[in-house]
């Protein structure tokens, strides 16, 4: 047996080793996409109705806080989530809008 010693693993290790070299660029590149920073976003929702608002995360703002009357139906406003976008999709979420 030669495990560790052989020339025939010694082959097989540089080859492994250069497959690594060789997809370890296109890995990073894959990973490296143009996103130019994180912007943090509040979902309100409404009790009374589907009154859904995306707006900018403001300080003080937490899951489940109430934010009083709902324009539409008057029933009370909720914050349903708190999450982080990349900045390159946010433009392409306000062009939905
Ligand atoms: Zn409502």
């Amino acid at each position: 047996m030669d495990l560790f010693t052989g020339t025939r693993n010694q082959k097989l290790f540089y080859a492994i080793f250069s497959l690594i070299i060789a997809i370890y660029p296109v890995v990073m590149f894959s990973r490296s996409k143009p996103v130019i920073g994180y912007k943090t976003v509040t979902v309100v929702n409404c009790y009374g109705c589907d009154h859904r608002e995306v707006r900018d995360f403001q300080k003080g703002d937490y899951i489940f806080k109430k934010l009083g009357a709902c324009d539409a139906c008057n029933s009370e406003q909720y914050i349903s989530a708190v999450y982080s976008i990349p900045m390159s999709k946010v433009k392409e979420k306000e062009e939905e809008f």
